[in-house]
């Protein structure tokens, strides 16, 4: 059978949390062996959450880790989403043998063909493809995440004037370097949703992690992968001319006061 894609996905309790879960979830479903691990930070797991999971039909692991107390009181950049991401990563060493994991916060957009290798068939084997994969519109990309033998990397689109977070890549199909709206000293200046990461090389950095380091939290985990150099970098997305990952935000928004139907505007149609 296909190897499972890990999809990592830290989420935290907000009004935009359940549409957010369910915009990706459905994205999920597009994508062959996908093995969502959606890590909540919280204590105690939600019951909303367990059932749009139950619900999606997708396979998944219904996980919670809070950020621990420190970060959470300070004030100004925290580290989110790091506790939640080295639980998952705690679940892989002790759960899975093969395939590829993916860290994809809830937040952003994913096209389904970032996943997915895709075979260029003629007649009807490409037709079936196509309508089980709903891939055809892309069947020109070549080869994505789900070949990573140890470490890939691909564009991710920004809304913001850099407009991208990318490797460089020579026109003889050379990495060169990477381009980000913040380089900050960085070995791997990337964005969390532009790299991809093998289990079995997972398996090989028994002491990887990822920090509390505001900022720094992707050069933190793919340093934590040494010996890894920016060179053995795999370049995904048509040798990173495409754009099928961004990082995208949604507007926050108040959260909705408990339930009192005396105090809804209600037209009475009696
Ligand atoms: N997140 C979290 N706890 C928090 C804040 C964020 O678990 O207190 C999650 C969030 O759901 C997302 C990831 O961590 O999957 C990154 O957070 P966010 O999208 O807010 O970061 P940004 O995109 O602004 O860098
Ligand atoms: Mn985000």
């Amino acid at each position: 059978g296909t190897d499972p894609i890990y999809v990592i996905t830290p989420t935290y309790r907000r009004p935009e949390q359940l549409p957010e879960l369910t915009r990706m979830a459905q994205t999920l479903l597009l994508v062959r062996a996908a093995h969502w691990l959606v890590i909540e930070d919280a204590k105690e797991p939600s019951k909303q959450i367990a059932q749009l999971l139950e619900r999606s039909g997708l396979r998944f692991e219904h996980l919670t880790a809070a950020m621990p107390e420190q970060y959470k009181k300070k004030r100004g950049a925290k580290p989110k989403g790091v506790a939640q991401r080295n639980r998952a990563l705690q679940w892989l060493r002790a759960n899975a043998t093969a395939g590829v994991f993916y860290f994809a916060d809830d937040d952003n957009t994913y096209d389904v063909a970032i996943f997915d290798e895709v075979r260029i068939t003629d007649g009807w084997e490409a037709v079936r493809e196509a309508v089980l994969w709903r891939v055809e519109r892309r069947s020109s990309v070549s080869v994505q995440i789900r070949s990573t033998k140890r470490v890939s990397m691909f564009p991710v689109g920004l809304c913001t004037k850099f407009g991208l977070s990318t490797p460089v890549v020579s026109s003889a199909g050379a990495f060169v370097g990477f381009y980000d709206g913040w380089i900050g000293g960085r070995k791997f200046p990337v964005d969390m949703a532009g790299f991809a990461v093998s289990v079995k090389f997972l398996h090989m950095r028994p002491k990887a992690t990822m920090p509390y380091a505001p900022g720094f939290e992707e050069d933190g985990f793919l340093r934590s992968l040494a010996p890894f150099e920016p060179k053995e970098i795999e370049l995904k997305a048509d040798n990173c001319t495409k754009v099928m990952v961004w990082h995208t935000q949604t507007k926050a928004n108040a959260p909705s006061p408990p339930l009192d139907m005396a105090k809804y505007n209600q037209t009475n149609l009696a």
